[in-house]
């Protein structure tokens, strides 16, 4: 047995911790979780756990229900929670999804980020990733469609005076720490019960996995404070959304391939090709960086959200923006791409974005010029003579394009893709048919 298996045996017994998570993700993007006794893991490392993978959105078919979730000891890490008797802790550790014959599931999320991982590695490049992540500190949930109430009333970088929750962030990055998740950044941010938290970068697929922990972990934390948290897009009409703004550079050994000293961006041809994939692809990966119905209410003028396919130094209308915080530091050049948000599928999310940035490299895209304007700022005629693309409006726009785009039908794989569209065409088509509380104030007088 390996060393890190080795470590998670003897770690359960030393710290006496009698429950063990198992954690996948499932192709909409929610933590799936199985608990195992200590006593069982032996085995589950050699043979993994079999469960009815019919019954995960989106994984295998009825007649193929037998799947195998597989334990990476790599990914192990110690709740920071004590059960209230015996102070006992649980562990858990991500899972690979494989088929009973051992292949790995076309359906597992984390299988379709490494595909795109070891694309890049033949390239001779490896990804690193560090979001900041945006998300609603809100007094209640309600079910019933009425909205919430946000935790404080607070704004950008403010130290909020009437907070239901003061200690939140130093509670939540005390218990992201403790799992081995570096926090960069936190801050107030600009809609009341807005926060944001932004993690230190780290390789494309623990990132991914720190995302999942992140959103757990948060959950978690606001509940001990007497609030809860959402990471729903767009919670509030008059209020911006939450971000998941995602910078990624690309390494080749050590040196960082974005980073040229000799130009005025200190952006190399490599970074220049990488944004250009990302723009001209835009519109097709946009269903999975934006899934819901409601991604779309975010991704309008105002709000810091882009609504086309520009860039810029420092543009934050734009959907592209070269952070010029640390230009001379030739390891953090990078490019931190607007539109994911924070509801997405972290690591689907990622993959399509290495995808269309590597397309960029491979084919050697051409950069546009910049954007200069204020994109928010002009109409859409002005828009389209300047060349800039607008995103899709909704997830029906997005859909179509997806549908069409044979970039993100590799990246995805025909099992995850098929099973995507499917899916969000029934959420669209579930929207679609209902009248809303706007039609009924708009419409009912006529
Ligand atoms: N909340 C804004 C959005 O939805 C981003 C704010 C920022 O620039 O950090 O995109
Ligand atoms: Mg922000
Ligand atoms: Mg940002």
């Amino acid at each position: 047995m390996d060393r890190q298996k080795e470590f998670v045996l003897r770690t359960l017994e030393e710290r006496d911790i009698h429950f063990v998570r198992l954690w996948f993700t499932d192709v909409l993007g929610y933590l799936k979780s199985v608990a195992i006794a200590p006593a069982e893991l032996e085995g589950a490392f050699e043979e993994g756990i079999g469960f009815d993978g019919s019954a995960i959105e989106g994984f295998a078919r009825v007649s193929e229900a037998d799947t195998v979730a597989k334990p990476d000891a790599s990914t192990f890490q110690i709740l920071p929670w004590a059960s209230s008797k015996g102070h006992q802790h649980s562990a858990r550790m991500f899972c690979d999804i494989a088929m009973p014959d051992g292949s790995p599931s076309w359906a597992d999320s984390r299988h379709v980020l490494r595909r795109q991982l070891n694309r890049a590695g033949d390239l001779g490049f490896s990804c690193y990733v560090h979001p900041e992540i945006e998300f609603f500190l809100l007094k209640n949930l309600p079910q019933d469609g009425s909205p919430p109430q946000p935790a404080d009333d607070g704004g950008y970088f403010d130290q909020a005076v009437h907070e239901s929750a003061p200690n939140f962030r130093r509670h939540a990055i005390d218990a992201l720490e403790s799992m081995g998740i570096s926090v960069e950044f936190s801050h107030h941010e600009g809609a009341p019960g807005q926060q944001e938290i932004d993690l230190r970068y780290a390789d494309a697929l623990s990132m991914a996995d720190n995302v999942m922990t992140f959103r757990y972990v948060v959950k978690e934390v606001a509940i001990e404070e007497g609030v809860r948290a959402s990471f729903m897009p767009k919670p509030f009409t008059d209020q911006p959304g939450s971000a998941m703004h995602t910078h990624m550079s690309l390494f080749e050994g050590d040196a960082n391939a974005f980073h040229d000293p000799d130009d005025p961006l200190q952006l190399s041809a490599t970074g220049k090709a990488f944004i250009a994939g990302i723009l001209a692809h835009a519109n097709e990966i946009s269903a999975v960086t934006n899934q819901w119905v409601n991604s779309y209410k975010r991704l309008i003028h105002g709000g810091e959200a882009p609504t086309a396919a520009s860039w810029g130094p420092s543009n934050r209308s734009a959907l592209v923006r070269v952070p010029m915080y640390t230009p001379n530091k030739a390891s953090s050049r990078r490019v931190e791409i607007r539109s994911p948000d924070s509801a997405c599928n972290p690591y689907l999310a990622f993959a399509v974005l290495l995808a269309a940035g590597l397309r960029g490299i491979e084919k050697n895209y051409e950069l546009p010029p910049e954007a200069e304007d204020d994109v928010w700022s002009l109409t859409s005629a002005e828009r389209r003579a300047m060349g800039y693309k607008e995103l899709p409006g909704n997830l029906d726009e997005a859909l179509r394009e997806m549908e069409r785009s044979e970039l993100v039908a590799e990246a995805l794989g025909e099992h995850v893709f098929e099973f995507f569209l499917r899916n969000k065409r029934a959420e669209w088509e579930n929207y679609r048919s209902r009248v809303t509380p706007y039609e009924l104030e708009a419409y009912l007088g006529l």
